[in-house]
């Protein structure tokens, strides 16, 4: 019978420092903590499959009266407007900002949706204990969507639209907006509850016994790396497979396995001097034009900022000014430094330069939130001749910026951090010559 307590001789090894331990099964609400860069390795959920299972329902259910009801009115000169989520993306569509109307659409909606379906499906196989096939592609989507679908933000940026506008106009709740705010929730519940090295296991339905699992092998052997083992970690579900496997099928979600992500370097360079080139007119172009009595006045993200803080709204200043500039900017540069470094050389600031990757990789989703306050704004404020309020060239530039950065902390494998810093010279030749693939 498969239980959660099957699994305490399986090798594991970490997915940001190839450090191979024994994947002893943490006590429920405990994590496991990589001891060498601190990364967290797994965490035990009791009954992780039947809590995301009523959650994932409980989201599917508020997720449509989420999107299409009315967040709220906006009422001022005796012309009124109310706006839901769909149609903030609508009317980017209908004005032509294509590229942010496909990014809000995706991070909004689009993706929110496919990863309630998924795992709702997924969670309730696993729970009737059915073990169809289609699970491993379903849950291999929910872990490369999670990263995309950005409901908290767009919360975010809903408040921020209220204390923007809470002085100049007057507000009537609706209640999408109470729907949308459980459904951010829900959705960050899902994400806690959620225990995805069990849900692997079981969807694989059966014994971990493969070959990655030798008896006395080296994960009691201080700093020995998967790689130096022999071994090769799925990036998607983290499964452990010999090395001949590399360029093959994961045996259990069908990944493609690289010991390395593919060109990690070149391919993130290339994303990060995008990011570079399309900062440049996200920050000096307009980002959003006010039409009022005809006369169009176009504003920068700065011109924005510096609005706040000139009418003493300093905390939502500090908020879209650390969201719109300060992210992208600490974004490039973490990675230009971590680029930089990653070359054989004295293994320093190794763990802090790998929790810096993790923080660059958290906090780049964040910066959507300037784009989902205009994306509301656009719909909310749209009197007729007396005041409306249009996206401007900037918000396609800084759509860009965030899709490349997100792209680019994806793109980066800090293990090849650990590997050039790494003191035994056999493993440069080995990383190295698995580099070329
Ligand atoms: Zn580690
Ligand atoms: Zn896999």
């Amino acid at each position: 019978m498969y239980s959660q307590t099957t699994k305490h001789n399986t090798l594991i090894s970490c997915p940001d420092c190839d450090l191979l331990l024994s994947g002893r099964v943490a006590p429920v609400s405990h994590t496991l903590l990589c001891p060498r860069c601190g990364k967290t390795i797994g965490k035990r959920t009791a009954n992780s499959v039947l809590k995301t299972l009523v959650l994932s329902l409980t989201g599917l259910l508020m997720f449509f009266p989420a999107i299409i009801l009315p967040l709220m009115t906006f009422e001022s000169f005796g012309f009124s407007d109310s706006a839901n989520i769909l149609e903030s993306i609508v009317n980017l569509f209908l004005n032509d900002y294509f590229m942010v109307a496909i990014m809000v659409a995706i991070s909004a909606v689009l993706f929110p949706f496919a990863l309630l379906t998924a795992i709702f499906i997924v969670s309730l196989q696993l729970h009737k204990k059915r073990y169809p096939p289609y699970l491993t592609t379903l849950f291999r989507l929910y872990i490369h969507l999670e990263e995309w679908a950005m409901i908290e933000v767009y919360l975010l940026g809903i408040m921020i639209t209220i204390i923007k506008m809470v002085d100049t106009t007057e507000i009537i709740y609706h209640s999408g907006i109470f729907c949308f705010s459980a459904l951010v929730v829900v959705t960050l519940a899902i994400s806690t509850v959620i225990d995805k090295r069990f849900f692997w296991q079981t969807i694989e339905h059966k014994d971990q016994t493969h070959s990655a699992n030798k008896p006395g092998s080296p994960a009691e052997n201080n700093n020995t790396t998967a790689a130096e083992a022999g071994l090769i970690l799925c990036h998607t579900c983290h499964k452990l497979s010999p090395i001949s496997l590399e360029d093959k099928g994961c045996p259990r979600c069908g990944g493609k396995l690289h010991i390395r992500k593919a060109n990690t370097l070149s391919r993130t360079w290339a994303l990060v001097i995008t990011s570079m080139i399309f900062l440049l007119p996200a920050n000096l172009l307009p980002i959003m034009e006010v039409d009022f009595l005809g006369i169009p006045e176009r504003s920068t993200i700065l011109d924005g900022i510096i609005y706040f803080f000139q009418h003493d709204s300093y905390l939502i200043g500090l908020i879209i000014f650390t969201a719109s500039i300060l992210v992208p900017v600490f974004k490039v540069t973490g990675l230009i430094i971590l680029l930089l470094t990653s070359r054989p050389s004295a293994p320093r600031f190794l763990r802090e330069k790998t929790q810096m990757y993790r923080f660059i990789a958290f906090i780049g989703r964040w910066s959507m939130l300037d784009i989902f306050v205009i994306a509301l704004l656009t719909v909310l404020v749209d009197f007729g001749f007396l005041t409306s309020i249009h996206a401007a060239p900037a918000a396609t530039y800084f759509c860009i910026v965030v899709a490349a950065t997100m792209l680019a902390a994806i793109t980066f494998d800090p293990r090849v951090m650990w590997d050039k810093c790494g003191s035994k010279s056999k493993q440069h030749h080995k990383i190295s010559s698995f580099q070329k693939e």
